[in-house]
């Protein structure tokens, strides 16, 4: 089977306390040894076996599919943070029309889109060839969005 979900024998353990059940007790009504059962509450999921578990989840009345559902169905969005946090490059070249200029206080910053200039995670600006940067050229921290840097308050790209 899968990995077993350390939450699982967490749960497990708590249910059988909350019971007031010795771990001798639960082994012996589930089959197991309550060393493995001990070892098995510490969150080794490959103590005992899968019948063993199923009879203690139903004992318990724990839910092996939930937190492996609600896994299942966090996945797209952690997928889709981890791609929006791999870094992608910024064009260092301020007229690339991937960068889009904009005033603050009579200084024109260029707000880099790095997904036009970086569709792919590359190593060239996809619209200018210019070599992408990734870091912060002044402190070199690793790029965010925006076009200024949050730990050294450069601008990744500017004009004048
Ligand atoms: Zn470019
Ligand atoms: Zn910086």
């Amino acid at each position: 089977m899968t990995k077993l979900d350390p939450e699982i024998c967490l749960k497990i353990k708590e249910a059988r306390r909350a019971a007031k059940l010795s771990q001798s007790v639960v082994a012996n009504e589930v089959g197991c040894k309550q060393s493995a059962l001990s070892m098995f509450e510490q969150g080794d999921g490959t103590k005992l076996n899968e019948d063993v578990i199923n009879k203690l989840a139903q004992r318990f009345g724990i839910s092996l599919t939930e937190t492996a559902a609600a896994r299942t169905a966090a996945a797209p969005v952690v997928a889709a943070v981890a791609e929006a946090v791999r870094v992608r490059g910024f064009c260092p070249n301020a007229h690339c029309p991937s960068n889009k200029p904009y005033e603050v206080d009579g200084r024109t910053l260029v707000l880099p889109d790095r997904l036009m200039a970086d569709p792919v995670g590359g190593k060239f600006c996809a619209l200018c060839g210019e070599i992408l940067e990734k870091r912060c050229p002044n402190c070199g921290a690793s790029v965010h969005d925006g076009a200024i840097c949050s730990f050294c308050g450069d601008a990744y790209v500017a004009i004048g």
